[in-house]
């Protein structure tokens, strides 16, 4: 036995057993976090996908200040608040019709199982059950029971796989996606209940695109056979992509979608999943058995619900997609020049690259070396095997862009 750990916090994805050292943030203001002894580290994860604007938007921290002393917590089965009715409205504003219906929940993973038992509700509802999901090929949705099972299959689920329900998988869009398109269109043809994926871009299945003339393919079988079609941009929301979500590269609307990390700018919890009035109707009745059956605790906070208005106030009033733009432009323009990567690749601020021998196991005995590489320059890069990427807020600064792209070449070359 080792000795006794030096904290009684058990971390996420975190081997303790490896005693990689834990830096303790103390604080953090746009794109950089700050230890307590005063380090400045660059934030190029933006928090694991969460902050778009920068950590500490003032008009944020203000609302969510404003907000706590007004009305910190009430029940929201039967009750209402008006920050929750206010991010309603603003988000059927924002987003593409006929999304209408806007059900509040915590986290990404909470929006995923709320999108999944709104499709089921749906068939059930409607006299026709259906219970099959489809889904791609190194999805990742969230890591709750229902999440995982509608997600890829790996090291990081595998003690729980037994108890995950059966899925069917379409290949990975590569190329044209034909053959993407043909296994949907068979797979539609058996009568499921859904197709769930990640728009454009498969985050934690290792920074994969995929182009939208798929994406629209995809959306227009499912229309063609009836069978719902849930967008999961949890992570590719709110700008990470180019535009404010990826569906509208395609040019389509799904039947549910599901928004949380940035929706709150990145700052407190909260998830919405959306529905078009078809899964709204199937749910209204006056029958009290046929309501949605789904809540927890917190279901939108007033505090973090004030959060995400003050985030979609933002959108409203600052120039974000041009910011968004400016910063796809400058990633474009540093990974031209980058040297010594594989399948470099962009998608909108986003850019990742590989690094080291082939595969992409999310083990490869790379990674380690690798996030050590990078938390000895100060800098929050966290690699997925040996794939390195890069998803910064939107405000960091060409200085801070230089330094990063300058660690991946110094990386490449020390890595090969
Ligand atoms: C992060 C993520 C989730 C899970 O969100 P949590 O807030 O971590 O539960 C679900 N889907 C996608 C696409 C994600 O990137």
């Amino acid at each position: 036995m080792r000795g006794l750990p030096v904290s009684a916090v058990w971390h996420p994805f975190t081997q303790h057993g490896l005693e990689e050292p834990i830096p303790l943030i103390a604080r953090a203001e746009g794109a950089a976090l700050y230890t307590r002894e005063g380090r400045r580290i660059i934030d190029a994860i933006s928090s694991w996908w969460v902050t778009t604007h920068g950590h500490g938007h003032p008009h944020i921290v203000a609302a969510i200040r404003d907000q706590a002393e007004r009305l910190d917590q009430i029940i929201f089965a039967g009750w209402t608040h008006e920050p929750a009715e206010a991010v309603a409205a603003m988000l059927v504003e924002h987003m593409p019709a006929p999304l209408a219906h806007v059900f509040f929940s915590d986290s990404g993973s909470t929006a995923v199982e709320v999108a999944l038992k709104m499709a089921l509700g749906f068939w059930l509802h409607r006299g026709e059950p259906r219970h099959r999901i489809l889904t791609l090929e190194h999805g990742y949705h969230g890591d709750t029971i229902g999440g995982m099972s509608v997600g890829a299959r790996g090291v990081y689920n595998q003690a729980y796989t037994p108890l995950l329900f059966d899925v069917e998988t379409l290949p990975f869009p590569a190329g044209d996606g034909a053959a993407t398109l043909s296994s949907l269109e068979r797979a539609c043809a058996g009568r499921p209940a859904a197709l769930i994926l990640e728009p454009l871009v498969l985050g934690a299945g290792g920074m994969l695109f995929y182009p939208p003339a798929v994406l629209a393919e995809m959306r227009a079988i499912c229309a063609r056979h009836g069978v719902l079609f849930i967008a999961d941009e949890v992570m590719t929301g709110w700008g990470r992509t180019g535009t404010l979500l990826a569906c509208e590269q395609a040019g389509i609307v799904p039947d549910i979608l599901c928004l949380s990390k940035g929706l709150t700018g990145g700052s407190l919890p909260l998830a919405v999943t959306m529905a078009t009035p078809a899964l709204f109707e199937a749910h209204w009745s006056t029958d009290k058995a046929r309501m949605f059956f789904h809540s927890s605790s917190y279901t939108a906070n007033p505090i973090a619900c004030a959060a995400a208005r003050a985030n979609l106030e933002i959108w409203r009033d600052e120039p974000v997609l041009e910011r968004v733009a400016l910063l796809a432009e400058r990633q474009a323009a540093r990974l031209a020049g980058l040297g010594g990567v594989r399948a470099a690749r962009r998608c909108g601020t986003i850019i990742a690259c590989e690094l080291g021998g082939a595969g992409r196991d999310y083990l490869a005995a790379i990674g380690p070396a690798l996030l050590a590489f990078f938390r000895e320059r100060d800098l929050l890069i966290r690699p997925m095997g040996n794939t390195v990427y890069l998803m910064p807020p939107y405000c960091i600064d060409e200085a801070d862009l230089d330094t990063l792209h300058a660690a991946i070449a110094e990386a490449a070359a020390r890595f090969g």
